[in-house]
């Protein structure tokens, strides 16, 4: 039972909203939550919660006064298992060295190729284990996480299941997604075709009992438009239902083969058009923004919030999790950078962090909202209002994590 909180933030309503307001927040003044095992038993103001629900000596309570309850955070894009950083590189690209002398000197993906392919499984699930820990701490208990630096069949099958041994053993919810077609891995230089050959002949079906989701990167100089289509839809006929990375640096009609598709979400999204943010409406189609990359790419770019406000699409934020473009576990300082620098509004960002969240990773049954029925994934914060996580940017104010109703160790 966690009781008394000056607020409860339930986001209540099932799956992804447009536009949200602050009513769309479900504020409950003076709320408490009672969980029994693994669901949420009741929702709504103090007095009416005890009196729904039996407290014996044997409950664990939580007096949340003072303080504002929301639910779990959900982080649909990361790339969070990966060898190596690429610190070196950031410190080159503030400077104004350009990508490709970056790259001349090793760096980009392929570093974090070769490093990947290098470690051990023990060293990829210990860097794999650490960052999970930092993201459990700052409050997100379900992460989506993507293979995709290994891009050989070997390597991306052992980052699946790495990745999945990590989600059994850690005390969060892991979502994996396959990722072979992050770039065309160096062994495969002028035979594209051979690549994506091996990707839709051998990886996916053997990717297929391993990951929910089969992702591509359709951008210019990795996989184009009818390349991608021919990836998703492999994916798709062996049980992986399509997602993009799709509309960040060149236009090239992502949102729409999302759409056709039948993706869950496409991310990134910074040069969509109208007609793209269109299409993923009438798909049903989450948008999936990843501001971080502003920041670790030093970029001064970011997603255009209006489209997807005149669209009527449903927007999610993930931290994208990776070492080169944005190396952030924090779903909060994700806010921060939507609301400061997208505008959006703090509404918006808390549906994007919860709520449309777990729709672009389809959990909005079971995650990111607080009703009776649902898993009680809770977070109890320091500060009471909303506002207050996007405004104390670079600030940890998770003072409890509970995660399918077990209270988590305190972490101070
Ligand atoms: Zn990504």
């Amino acid at each position: 039972m966690i009781e008394n909180a000056d607020r409860v933030v339930t986001l209540a309503g099932n799956g992804p909203v447009a536009n949200a307001g602050w009513d769309d927040l479900g504020i409950i003044e003076h709320g408490s939550v009672a969980i029994a095992g693994e669901t949420i038993t009741a929702v709504g103001r103090a007095a009416a919660v005890r009196e729904a629900v039996t407290v014996t000596g044997e409950s664990c309570v939580i007096d949340a006064r003072g303080r504002m309850v929301t639910p779990g955070f959900v982080d649909p894009h990361t790339h969070f298992l990966f060898a190596g950083n690429r610190a070196e590189e950031y410190g080159m690209r503030v400077e104004g060295v350009p990508y490709q002398k970056i790259r001349e000197q090793g760096g980009g993906i392929r570093s974090t190729v070769r490093a990947f392919r290098e470690a051990t499984d023990d060293e990829l699930a210990d860097a794999g284990r650490a960052r999970l820990s930092m993201m459990l701490r700052a409050g997100t208990t379900t992460v989506e996480g993507k293979s995709g630096y290994g891009l050989s069949m070997a390597d991306e099958i052992r980052a699946l299941r790495i990745i999945r041994k990590l989600g059994e053993e850690m005390p969060l919810s892991i979502v994996p997604t396959f990722l072979g077609a992050h770039d065309i891995p160096p062994e495969f230089d002028g035979d594209r075709a051979g690549y994506i050959d091996l990707l839709v002949h051998k990886m996916i079906p053997e990717a297929s009992g391993l990951a929910v989701f089969c992702d591509v990167f359709c951008e210019q100089g990795y996989f184009d438009r009818e390349e991608s289509k021919r990836i998703l839809l492999a994916g798709r006929d062996h049980g992986m239902i399509p997602k993009l990375h799709a509309e960040e640096f060149v236009p090239m009609g992502g949102g729409e083969l999302a759409a056709e598709v039948g993706a869950v979400s496409a991310d990134h999204l910074l040069v969509i058009t109208d007609e793209g943010v269109a299409a993923m409406a009438k798909g049903g189609v989450i948008g999936v923004l990843l501001p971080g990359t502003t920041i670790g790419l030093a970029s001064g770019r970011w997603a255009d919030i209006e489209k997807f406000r005149r669209g009527g699409l449903p927007v999610a934020l993930a931290t994208d999790c990776n070492p080169g473009s944005s190396y952030t576990v924090s779903q909060a300082a994700v806010m921060s950078l939507a609301c400061s620098l997208l505008k959006m509004t703090v509404p918006e960002a808390w549906a994007g962090v919860t709520r449309n969240a777990a729709a672009a990773i389809g959990l909005q049954e079971r995650v990111g909202t607080l009703e009776t029925g649902k898993n009680a994934d809770c977070l109890v914060f320091s500060e009471n209002h909303p506002a207050a996580v996007p405004y104390r940017f670079g600030q940890n104010l998770v003072d409890f994590v509970v995660r399918d109703g077990n209270l988590l160790p305190s972490f101070d």
